[in-house]
């Protein structure tokens, strides 16, 4: 503020101090006298101003002519390229210029003017590893992917750019959807630049969308020796393929080479849940029963998780409930307060016929974890303590409603899915399913909504109702469109419900 009132005050003293020295000089009558050898000339004041200017500008003109006639002299001397020097240099000014401006209408969003100066650049300075990458950009930013592509393909042939043009085609072709050329782009951009972490990524991923195991092990190893993965996130994910890798065989009926596949990725992750499970079937089907209990129980002590409880029953499957629950010892010693114990231990004893032992293992769940499955088992512990139906039902309208608890969740976009798999079926991501409380908006009960027509109506869960009633609202508004022909079905079954309980 105070220096924008000094410039202005400046300005005006500045106007004033010309106008009187302008005056002063018309008035004066004496001049300036100088003396070039014999002559003499009497200057007039306004002369002697014009006088002035004009040497100041010949001077500047004769230190550039100066410069000329030094690198003429050069040239002469046998400096060959001295006189190109000499313009280069003012060529390269301009160039820089130029390519400066084409970089700042580049950040500020000006496409057209980027690749103009680009353009400009080009012309003086013959750089098009530098220009081409702001033309690329540029027409990438104005959507113009002629253009884009052209430019690209100019950069594969210099050395230096080769990756950015590589890499360039390679998004593109990706956005297209041309997965097969994508790929084959990726995997010589890989090879330029293997340690280049969005490379290596892309490329894995497309292997592992075209189920290419083998190879995405391999450009694993190399991400990892090239450093742009961690060695334990890398030896994780080399699991994480070695298991579909041993899937893959399992298909093809090569089931010794499965096995030991599956054995190879549980020892390179023991915590992989799914690598554990193949494992162990795989000892079984050696017969190896110890083998197959301690990949299991190892699991298990990392994350409890019913698909290892299953796989461990699978060990003796004709033991009776007793003789189970003896053996499940095992993994329920492992983590008392966790609620997947608590829900096996549960089911143990409810195949063992003790309902009271059952409802106590399942301790303070129903209120502080009241899931679907915790909220079936109560109904199941109160059917064999023989509590009246309306219990047992008040039990499973509870249920309907509850959160479905623990599910395969894709870290990066929260798809809930029902089977684990390397590559989330939404967003296309490696290796981000893990088994967590999906997030309320991202519930869906297709089951729900028609099931609870058939609850409403036993007397002490009329409370429920409402929730019942919100629940079907949220889940309708979770699904995508307005119809659905799944509302008909939700609409007809009130009546028969009432119809099935005037039988009762
Ligand atoms: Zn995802």
């Amino acid at each position: 503020m105070l220096w924008s009132l000094f410039k202005i005050i400046l300005f005006v003293v500045l106007i004033g101090a010309a106008t009187v020295g302008a005056t002063y000089l018309l008035e004066t009558d004496g001049g300036i006298r100088v003396d070039i050898g014999a002559q003499e000339y009497n200057l007039g004041a306004l002369q002697a101003v014009i006088a002035l200017i004009v040497l100041v500008v010949t001077l500047w003109i004769l230190l550039k002519l100066a410069g000329l006639i030094v690198a003429t002299i050069r040239f002469l001397n046998g400096d060959e390229t001295a006189i190109s020097r000499h313009f280069d240099r003012n060529r390269e000014r301009k160039g820089y210029e130029a390519l400066a401006d084409g970089m700042m209408a580049l950040a500020s969003g000006e496409e057209r003017t980027a690749i103009t100066k680009a353009a400009r650049a080009e012309r003086y300075l013959r750089r098009p590893e530098l220009t081409n990458l702001i033309t690329a950009q540029a027409a990438e930013m104005a959507g113009d992917r002629k253009k884009a592509t052209e430019v690209y393909k100019r950069l594969l042939a210099d050395e230096r750019t080769r990756f950015v043009g590589v890499r360039g085609l390679m998004k593109q072709k990706l956005e297209e959807g041309d997965t097969d050329t994508a790929m084959k782009l990726a995997e010589k951009a890989f090879a330029l630049k293997p340690q280049h972490a969005e490379t290596g990524d892309v490329l894995l991923a497309l292997q592992a969308t075209q189920n290419d195991w083998h190879g995405a092990r391999e450009t694993l190893g190399k991400k990892v020796k090239h450093g742009a993965l961690p060695k334990d996130v890398g030896k994780r994910r080399d699991a994480v393929l070695a298991l579909q890798e041993a899937k893959g065989i399992f298909q093809d009926g090569n089931s010794i080479r499965a096995r030991e596949a599956a054995i190879e990725a549980n020892k390179l992750s023991p915590d992989l849940i799914p690598g554990s499970v193949l494992a162990a079937r795989s000892y079984l089907e050696q017969d190896n029963k110890r083998y197959a209990a301690r990949v299991l129980t190892k699991t298990w002590k990392v994350q409890p998780h019913p698909d290892i409880a299953e796989a461990f029953a699978e060990i003796e499957p004709n033991e009776t409930p007793e003789q189970r629950l003896k053996r499940f010892k095992a993994l329920t010693k492992e983590h008392p307060d966790h609620p997947e114990n608590k829900m096996l231990l549960a089911e143990l004893h409810i195949a063992a016929e003790q309902f009271d032992k059952a409802r106590e293992a399942l301790g303070d769940l129903p209120t502080t974890k009241p899931t679907q499955r915790v909220l079936t088992l109560m109904a199941a512990i109160e059917r064999g303590l023989e509590a009246p139906d309306s219990e047992i039902r008040a039990w499973l309208a509870k249920a309907v409603v509850a959160p479905r608890g623990p599910q395969w969740v894709c870290d990066k976009c929260h798809t809930v899915h029902a089977d684990w798999g390397p590559v989330c079926e939404n967003c296309g991501a490696f290796d981000t399913l893990s088994w967590s409380e999906p997030r309320e908006t991202d519930m869906k009960m297709p089951g729900g909504t028609r099931m609870d027509a058939l609850l409403v109506g036993a007397p002490d869960i009329a409370p429920d109702r409402e929730m019942v009633a919100e629940a079907r609202a949220e889940d309708h508004e979770a699904l995508v469109g307005g119809s659905d022909p799944a509302d008909e079905a939700v609409d007809v079954t009130p009546a028969e419900a009432t119809e099935t309980e005037s039988k009762n």
